[in-house]
């Protein structure tokens, strides 16, 4: 915008220094044209015109020439002076004066009166009036001056001639031809006016010169305006096409935005022409923004600059014509691309996952970009940019749940999980309202004595619409579409309603509740005040109460979330990451974070006994830092013995799984906590001896 604006200012700068600079040259007459009457290519012949009793003669002398006549008696009609054929010499072919002002003649005058007047003459020729072989019947337009001065210089105007009447009587001209008409001028005269006295008549002509200008002050005038009218409307034009390309354009990237792809994709589906070979790549970069946070956003920008050119270059290099390619926000890209065979669709996103496999150098750094993609193909049952948009989005979603840096193409299954989801939210909203949900328990325990320490309080839905589908499934979903904060905030107050009911239980049984709470929390300013309002309200101390959040939630992290933490740390709550060895976070990062515990992900533990020990390894290894940082270690999802015994051995502080129990309801863990048998089962699981079976591992 500033940049097109700054174009038009300049424009109308420079018009306007240009139409001052016209005007100047003009007013200082650097705009004038001459031509001279009384020498030079135009002049064929200078003569002497008389009539009456005069005795006459004509002399040239250093470019002047005079007229010399010497009137012997007055009659009607006496006239003498100057007569100078123009152009050629037939007098059918003049010359042209319409382009001309004035005519300034330099002249003497004498005569035996005072007040003697002279007579200007362009005599012209128009077929319409005139005769070839008759020199009078050429018009006679003229005008009468006085010179006065005897050495004087005339300036006349030529609109200031008239046609004299007596012509027009001789020749019977009608009034259309009895106007001046200077084109095709034969001769031009200087002439006594008038003749009253006898005695000598000297007339010199020293030199008689037509002026005009290129332009006249209106016709400039008329000129200017119009080239101003035209330059506005010029650049309006401009700004008005400029504007439509801004607003459809990404300015980091200069592809199209939205709004740009939106017409594009509208357009070709509207076109007749249009067969519906049009696939729809969606591009979302991989943990993007783990780069803006390591590398700063100035470095995340030019990745998604040199990512969009690594795509166009491909483009070009593999030829493809018909394509558009767009920033659609953030990290998430759109390419349409019209000249892709069915059999091809899978092939081409192979080949971008392929070209993405070279890191990108910025400066010192190389950053290896993926990118998860969802494919949509435009048919009949896609009538809209938005249709397209959705299914590639959607098959999108897919590829990055199946683990990035892959492609899905938008097929039925696509279609029909996005059915069931939405069917899902439709449920999970219905079920919040009727108040159908309830808490289980899940036991957590220290792994040096399988006492239970902790629980961990897990969603039920009892709806029966929801029959079968566990918080697994219906989490994400609640946090796709964002009915999540109810949930969370209904299992909190829920469990402090349990613990407060229970405090003199709990008193007894000193047990930490440990309660999951979704990512979204962390964007959620109102949260610790909520949480802290919650505490008052039902008198729980907060040194029982363990907020778990997963650590994949982290990735996004920003000054929001970590204040986030903070905040619920100082009300005295504990904070543990969940799903921990899951998420990308670097162990030097955990400084960060404000938690006091790590909870290993079930996907370890399930499998410490694979061959190569690579789970073992980083179990072992999370174990060591999670020590050297001071954090409380939790393994979870233990299903046997060995993997306890392992664990414990590695110095894990707690332990949870089906191993010792499910979760169950609140009555139920009572019974479990008072049953001596239980205890004695758990027990017997304690290792028999200090050195465990970790050969095993
Ligand atoms: P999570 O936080 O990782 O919870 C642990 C899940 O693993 C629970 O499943 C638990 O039953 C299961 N689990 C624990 N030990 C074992 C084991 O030894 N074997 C097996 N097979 N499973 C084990 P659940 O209750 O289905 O919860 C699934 C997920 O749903 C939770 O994963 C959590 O992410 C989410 N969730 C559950 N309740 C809530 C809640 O109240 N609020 C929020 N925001 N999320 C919840
Ligand atoms: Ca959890
Ligand atoms: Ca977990």
């Amino acid at each position: 915008m500033t940049v097109l604006s700054n174009f038009n200012v300049r424009v109308c700068i420079l018009l306007l220094c240009l139409s001052l600079a016209s005007m100047i040259t003009l007013h200082f007459g650097l705009g004038e044209i001459s031509q001279s009457l009384s020498d030079g290519k135009n002049v064929n012949a200078i003569s002497l015109r008389k009539g009456g009793s005069i005795q006459s003669h004509l002399t040239h002398f250093e470019g002047d020439t005079t007229a010399d006549c010497k009137l012997i008696s007055v009659r009607k009609y006496d006239y003498c002076g100057i007569s100078v054929g123009l152009g050629a010499e037939s007098i059918d072919q003049g010359i042209d004066l319409r382009d001309y002002d004035k005519i300034e003649l330099k002249l003497q005058y004498s005569a035996p009166l005072d007040k003697a007047k002279l007579k200007v003459i362009f005599r012209n020729y128009n077929h319409l009036y005139s005769n070839i072989d008759d020199v009078v019947s050429l018009k006679y337009n003229s005008i009468g001056i006085n010179p006065n001065l005897y050495n004087t210089t005339v300036s006349i105007p030529l609109n200031a001639f008239q046609v004299d009447n007596w012509w027009a009587y001789l020749y019977q001209v009608g009034f259309e031809n009895s106007h001046v008409d200077l084109s095709n001028v034969s001769s031009f005269e200087l002439i006594t006016d008038g003749m009253p006295v006898p005695g000598n008549y000297q007339i010199t002509l020293k030199s008689a010169v037509l002026k005009g200008q290129i332009i006249s002050d209106i016709e400039f005038l008329k000129l200017m305006l119009a080239v101003w009218l035209l330059t506005a409307i010029v650049l309006i034009s401009l700004q008005h096409n400029k504007m439509k390309t801004l607003s459809a354009t990404d300015p980091l990237t200069g592809l199209y935005n939205r709004r740009g792809i939106r017409f594009w994709v509208s357009k070709f589906l509207a076109s007749p022409l249009s067969n519906s070979r049009l696939t729809m790549y969606y591009f979302d970069i991989d943990d993007f923004k783990k780069v803006n946070d390591s590398y700063g956003h100035l470095t995340g920008d030019e990745l998604l600059i040199r990512f969009s050119q690594r795509i166009k270059s491909y483009l070009s290099d593999e030829q493809h014509n018909n394509w558009a390619f767009a920033r659609l926000s953030g990290d998430e890209f759109s390419l349409l691309c019209q000249d892709i065979e069915s059999d091809q669709v899978e092939l081409f996103a192979q080949q971008i996952l392929t070209i993405l496999k070279e890191p990108i150098t910025l400066g010192n750094h190389q950053i290896y970009v993926h990118v998860s993609i969802g494919i949509a193909q435009a048919d009949k049952e896609t009538y809209n940019f938005e249709d397209l948009m959705q299914r590639a989005d959607s098959a999108m979603y897919y590829a990055k749940k199946s683990g990035k840096n892959q492609y899905k193409i938008f097929n039925e299954s696509v279609s029909q999980d996005i059915f069931f989801r939405k069917q899902t939210a439709e449920k999970i909203k219905n079920a919040i309202i009727q108040d159908q949900f309830h808490l289980h328990y899940m036991p957590i325990l220290n792994s040096k004595t399988l006492d239970i320490v902790s629980v961990e309080v897990l969603l039920r839905c009892n709806a029966e619409s929801l029959e079968g589908i566990g918080p697994d499934i219906f989490i994400p979903i609640a946090e796709e579409y964002e009915l999540i904060k109810n949930i969370d905030l209904w299992v909190i107050e829920a469990s402090f309603k349990q613990i407060a009911q229970e405090a003199t239980y709990l008193a007894k049984q000193p047990l930490v509740f440990c309660i999951n709470i979704s990512a979204a929390e962390l964007h959620n300013p109102l949260f610790s005040q909520q949480l802290q309002s919650l505490l008052e309200r039902y008198q729980i101390d907060p040194s029982r109460i363990e907020l778990e959040i997963t650590e994949t939630s982290l990735i996004e992290t920003d000054e929001m979330s970590i204040n986030t933490l903070h905040e619920i740390r100082s009300l005295g709550i504990k904070l543990a990451l969940d799903d921990f060895g899951t998420g990308y976070t670097a162990f030097s990062q955990l400084v960060n974070y404000p938690v006091d515990c790590l909870k290993i992900d079930k996907s370890f533990i399930d499998h410490l006994d694979s061959p190569d020990q690579t789970q073992a390894t980083v179990v072992k290894a999370i174990i060591a830092i999670a020590q050297s940082y001071q954090l409380t270690t939790i393994a979870e999802g233990i299903e046997d013995v060995e993997q306890y015994h392992f664990l414990a051995e590695l110095g894990c502080d707690m332990m949870q799984g089906y191993l010792f129990a499910k979760p169950m309801p609140w009555l139920e863990l009572k019974r479990n906590l008072a049953d001596p048998e239980q205890e004695l089962r758990r027990k017997s699981l304690l290792p028999k001896t200090a050195t465990s079976r970790l050969v095993n591992y």
